[in-house]
């Protein structure tokens, strides 16, 4: 799950990492209280669950409060378009306002999981800011990676690595501990899949402080971490995606054009690989589970419908626990009163399979069918390729 840049700095703060004093705000005249209350000059940062605002505009400097309400005022109710937002770009709905800092040096440092080594990986690099994904593309020597062995946990002799690494003289030296060491103790206790500060500068004042600040939690691990389940943001979150997750279906949106609709999570990763194979693009991955009835079944259509962009359905079911008759009952009542016109092809094998195939055939619906599924797939990418 991702969370704001406030809220991220909200969670590094009572962990104690450095962060600059400022709040978040809806309105402008909201925002402009907020830099009263600072004094001096602020920074007025859009907050969208994507990165690259300063590239953007997002993230722009005031002289007085004054300057701080009439930036939030071009900013709320925008869409911002960012390198990380696509050129739809993001809708603006709240800004932070944040004492603004002179800034001596930017470093990046990050913690995320390592999935070769199985293990946390914390990069650092002199050369933080706004270029860092340039950077990691061009001179990905400049980004140094240090392997946690978690049973160690993040050990002091790790922390002075990194220093040594980023330069960080003698004076700085204890803080970065502390820091290094704070982020690590919140991507453990907050069961995060990503901390990262971008930059960690140092100031003009030789402090450091997390200038900005991204979090990424384990979904898995919301149960236990009701804090953050607060701050889920819906808006900010893909609409089909929220729908699914609150009828319990596991439905991620991909950026093809044939939609799927599987029963068990291995096999609908076997039927995206399947398509990619014969040439065509999932538009999802959707997992229908093993209890579908008829609603569900129906609503799993309606979110796969969702999709503008899905211009043909594979529907690959294994009647296993879920029986195929219920499958194609839910199918027949969805795609009708979806009024549907899009090619469909149907592999189906297991438990009541006849009754489902039956089913099939009684309706109206052009449906063709598969008897495996290189078939299936062979058979939908084909039809989508000829009617477009
Ligand atoms: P991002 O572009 O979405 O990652 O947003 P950031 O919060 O990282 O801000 C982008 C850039 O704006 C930073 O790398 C800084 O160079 C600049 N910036 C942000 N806050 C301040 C500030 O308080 N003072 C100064 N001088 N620059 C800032
Ligand atoms: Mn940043």
């Amino acid at each position: 799950m991702k969370i704001h840049e406030y809220q991220a700095k909200a969670i590094l703060h009572d962990f104690g990492v450095p962060v600059p004093f400022g709040h978040p705000a809806t309105t402008p005249e909201l925002a402009e209280k907020i830099a009263e209350k600072i004094t001096g000059r602020v920074v007025v940062k859009a907050q969208i669950h994507a990165g690259g605002r300063g590239k953007g505009g997002g993230v722009r400097l005031a002289e007085d409060a004054s300057e701080a309400k009439k930036i939030a005022g071009e900013l709320l109710g925008q869409k911002l378009v960012t390198p990380q937002t696509g050129p739809e770009g993001s809708l603006v709905r709240q800004v932070l306002v944040e004492r603004a800092l002179e800034i001596h040096r930017e470093l990046y440092l990050a913690i995320t999981l390592d999935r070769e080594t199985a293990s946390q990986v914390v990069m650092a690099s002199a050369a933080g800011g706004v270029d860092i994904e340039e950077l990691a593309h061009l001179h990905p020597q400049k980004i140094h990676r240090f392997f946690i062995d978690t049973a160690l946990g993040l050990r002091p002799f790790y922390v002075r690595r990194m220093a040594h690494a980023l330069k960080i003289g003698k004076q700085l030296l204890p803080s970065f501990l502390q820091v290094a060491s704070n982020l690590y103790s919140t991507f453990i206790a907050r069961d995060c899949s990503l901390v990262e500060v971008n930059p960690l500068v140092v100031t003009g004042d030789h402090r450091l402080v997390a200038l900005d600040a991204k979090i990424l939690i384990d979904d898995n691990s919301l149960f236990r971490q009701p804090e953050i389940e607060a701050m889920r943001d819906p808006e900010e979150e893909d609409s089909l995606e929220r729908e699914a997750m609150e009828s319990h279906l596991s439905y991620i949106r991909l950026e093809g054009n044939i939609g799927c609709m599987v029963n068990g999570a291995g096999l609908a990763m076997a039927t995206m690989d399947m398509i990619q194979h014969v040439g065509g693009a999932p538009a999802n991955f959707l997992d229908v589970g093993g209890a579908a009835d008829v609603e569900r079944i129906e609503k799993a259509f309606r979110i796969l419908m969702g999709d503008s962009r899905v211009r043909g359905v594979l529907i690959n079911i294994f009647g296993g626990i879920v029986r195929c008759d219920r499958v194609a009952e839910g199918v027949v009542e969805a795609a009708a009163k979806l009024k549907m016109v899009l090619p469909i092809v149907v592999r189906l094998e297991g438990t009541n399979v006849k009754e489902g195939r039956a089913i099939f055939r009684k309706s109206k619906l052009a449906i063709e069918t598969a008897s495996d599924m290189l078939e299936a797939a062979t058979k939908i990418v084909r039809s989508v390729q000829e009617a477009s």
